[in-house]
């Protein structure tokens, strides 16, 4: 199905039928200042009273073969099929377009639902596959859609005429406006409009004449996207994301990225996994400043918390010593949302009074700098390891060696807080062949210590 925006004003449109739907779809044709023939041999009312108004012509009587050809479009409605299957065949032998009300098989068109604000609409088809979805689409869109939409689209069409008339503008500097119109006046979480007033508008149109919207470089924000579920974004990392010029996004983080995302904002997908970095580090940091440079607001969006394994720290440098200005967003670590959506509390009086996070890849140098052998010695805390599938097997045999309890309580999350998240319990000394013939890819987090064995058993079952 291919849409169009028809342009009705003076063109004449035939309908056949004087029923109820008749008469909608007559006052929608009316609405365009269509020039209306109706043809039937009996009208309601209604339509009796918009032919003595002289608003359209009314030919009480039945439809004529060939009668369609002489109009640009026809809408028939009539009570009896064999009326409305001529009127259809009649339409196609002169080319002119038929819709045949609640008949798909004599439509040359479908009529779409529809949300109108003043000049802006929204049509919404489903190439008559389920209309049922149709209508509710319909319902939700038209209670998104407050009124004020109506006077913003009338006040975005005067604002688009000032700036086509407004003198050395070049195309870029007109997006460039046409940009801060949008994000200034909607809100895409809310899909809420504002009218801007027009000393805003005088001002925008003055500062992009001037080039005075970019000054300096641009703010970047390190925002924790939380371990992947989307709703685990926190408001203020929503707000950032939603206000961004420019996103650069990590393999982890990119399950947290809201759909609804501006769709002029530019996304770097710097993809980013546990043991591959498809885009160096130092590529990334030059992105940041590049598009810092360019003066964009600019996301690095990080899985978890910026500034828990996430090498932000390092980020920071490098956008402290090109004197770019940034701010962090922390956002909820995965290493103790992991547990937690496991149903393991990360601390729990009396059996662990520490926690420790831990990246489990330091185990595979050879100058290791956690010291195992302490963390084997406390009896009441909690490790979290991060980045720890592939040196497991080396950890627990540290671990070990440290005098730790073969059988003390140990779990893997894998893909935590998303759909197909799975959770392997099994005493440390048997974890890594438990995580072995699972199958356990990354990302996912091993937790040892005895809150390990907890995680209620209707959890483990919503889960699996
Ligand atoms: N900054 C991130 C951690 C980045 S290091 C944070 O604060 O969470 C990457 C490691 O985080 C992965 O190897 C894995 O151990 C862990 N991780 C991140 N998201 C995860 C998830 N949804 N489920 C399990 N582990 C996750």
């Amino acid at each position: 199905m291919y849409p169009v925006m028809l342009s009705l004003a003076g063109r004449p449109v035939l309908v056949v039928g004087g029923g109820r739907v008749a008469l909608r779809k007559v006052r929608g044709l009316l609405a365009e200042d269509a020039r209306v023939t109706v043809v039937a041999p009996a009208a309601v009312p209604e339509i009796e009273d918009l032919a003595e108004q002289g608003k359209i012509v009314l030919e009480r009587r039945p439809y004529r073969d060939g009668e369609a050809t002489s109009y640009r479009l026809v809408l028939a409605a009539a009570d009896d099929r064999e009326v409305n299957r001529r009127v259809f065949e009649d339409g196609e032998r002169a080319g002119v377009f038929v819709n045949v009300a609640d008949d798909p098989e004599l439509c040359s068109f479908h009529l779409p639902a529809r949300v109108v604000r003043g000049p802006l609409q929204v049509a919404i088809a489903s190439a008559g596959r389920a209309p049922f979805a149709v209508r509710r689409l319909r319902q939700l869109l038209d209670r998104r859609l407050g009124e004020d939409w109506a006077a913003w689209a009338d006040a975005a069409g005067g604002f688009r005429e000032r700036v086509l008339a407004a003198p050395g503008l070049a195309p870029e500097a007109r997006e460039a406006i046409f940009d801060r119109f949008f994000r200034e006046t909607v809100d895409p979480a809310t899909l809420s409009a504002r009218v801007p007033d027009d000393g805003e508008m005088d001002e925008w149109l003055r500062e992009a004449g001037t080039g005075r919207r970019t000054p300096g470089p641009g703010l970047v924000s390190l925002v924790g996207a939380g371990p992947g579920a989307p709703d685990l974004l926190t408001l203020r990392a929503r707000e950032r994301l939603a206000a961004a010029d420019a996103i650069v996004v990590d393999r982890l983080a990119a399950p947290a990225l809201p759909r609804d995302l501006p769709p002029e904002v530019e996304i770097h997908d710097v993809g980013k996994d546990a043991g591959h970095h498809p885009v160096p580090q130092e590529e990334i940091e030059a992105l940041l400043v590049r598009l810092a440079r360019e003066g964009k607001r600019v996301v690095r969006l990080k899985g978890g918390d910026p500034f828990v394994f996430g090498r932000g720290g390092e980020e920071v440098e490098a956008l402290e010593a090109a004197g770019i200005p940034w701010e962090v967003v922390p956002g909820v670590t995965a290493g103790i949302a992991g547990p937690a959506a496991a149903g393991i509390p990360v601390t729990h009086r009396r059996e662990a009074v520490a926690l420790t996070l831990v990246t489990a890849h330091e185990c595979a140098k050879d100058e290791d700098q956690v010291p195992w052998d302490l963390l084997a010695r406390q009896r009441h805390g909690t490790i979290v390891g991060y980045m720890g599938m592939a040196t497991l097997p080396r950890v627990v045999e540290r671990l070990l060696a440290g005098g730790m309890d073969p059988a003390t309580p140990a779990a893997v999350i894998e893909r935590a807080t998303l759909p197909d998240q799975r959770v392997v319990r099994a005493p440390l000394a048997e974890l890594p062949a438990a995580v072995r013939e699972a199958g356990v890819c990354p990302p996912a987090l091993f937790v040892i210590g005895r809150v390990a064995a907890r995680g209620t058993p209707r959890e483990r079952a919503r889960r699996s």
